[in-house]
């Protein structure tokens, strides 16, 4: 979870320390940004949905999707069919963002209301994969989203194989930026009698729903009854 201390910087890049490019570098409150893949996979496994950017033709677009961190690589899926894949896999450049919404920060004034987040913005380019590569990357997104589930799920056959596009996102380069901890109102607006604080938002599931097939001896699995996220 983040610290309480909205001012205290995320780690430092462990790798060395590199200086980040201009492409990823945090410009406004740069203290809370980090470039270390350690904090944006962090954020990335506990994430389930990105939103991937590229342009076609000078049109940018922004589409969600699901994806799965596996080895610190992004696996991407979909129909072949679809634009948004075909795109994807011919290699344009693309921008694929993840963001985990902490809680909703009360200020005393208007202004310095915000948002606890961690987000991440990678750069990098997708390319297609075929074969056995395939088939594991499909079982490891579900095995992402849902720990457990490939153990009961019914693995692909040729023809939902032949149908969807796997792809692997290579990370070029990313930064992670998070902000978290209380209100940071102005000194003279402290003595004012306003409730101000932080109101957290957390992914909290359901009660699982079965439908209307489920044989009546088949109980609901632990992995669903127990779903949570982060999954450790
Ligand atoms: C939570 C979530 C997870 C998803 N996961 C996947 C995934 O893993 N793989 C996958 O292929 N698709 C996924 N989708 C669907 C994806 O967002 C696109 O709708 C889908 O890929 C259709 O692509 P397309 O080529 O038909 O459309 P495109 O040709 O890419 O889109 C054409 C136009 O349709 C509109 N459009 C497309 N998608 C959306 C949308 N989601 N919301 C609003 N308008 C839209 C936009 O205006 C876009 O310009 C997911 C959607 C959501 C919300």
């Amino acid at each position: 979870m983040p610290s309480q201390d909205p001012s205290a910087p995320v780690p430092a890049d462990p790798s060395g320390g590199s200086a980040p490019s201009d492409r990823v570098r945090v410009r406004r409150l740069p203290e809370r940004g980090a470039y270390d893949r350690e904090t944006v996979d962090a954020i990335l496994r506990e994430g389930l949905l990105c939103h991937v950017a590229f342009a076609i033709d000078g049109q940018p677009y922004v589409i969600p999707m699901t994806y799965a961190l596996i080895d610190g690589r992004l696996i991407l899926h979909g129909s072949k069919a679809s634009r948004l894949l075909r795109t994807l896999a011919s290699g344009v450049s693309a921008c694929l963002s993840v963001t985990l919404l902490d809680g909703l920060v009360l200020a005393r004034s208007g202004f310095h209301h915000s948002m606890n987040f961690r987000s991440v913005v990678a750069f990098g380019r997708a390319r297609p994969i075929e074969g056995d590569e395939k088939r594991r990357a499909l079982d490891d997104l579900v095995e992402f989203l849902i720990p457990g589930r490939t153990e009961h799920a019914r693995g692909p056959d040729e023809r939902e194989l032949r149908a969807t596009e796997v792809l692997v996102f290579e990370i070029e380069e990313a930064s992670a930026k998070v902000r978290a901890g209380p209100p940071g109102d102005e000194p003279e607006d402290l003595a004012l009698p306003i409730w101000a604080g932080v109101i957290p938002l957390t992914q909290v599931p359901g009660a699982p729903e079965p439908d209307e097939f489920v044989p009546a001896d088949v109980p609901c699995p632990d992995y669903v009854s127990r779903y949570r996220r982060p999954t450790a």
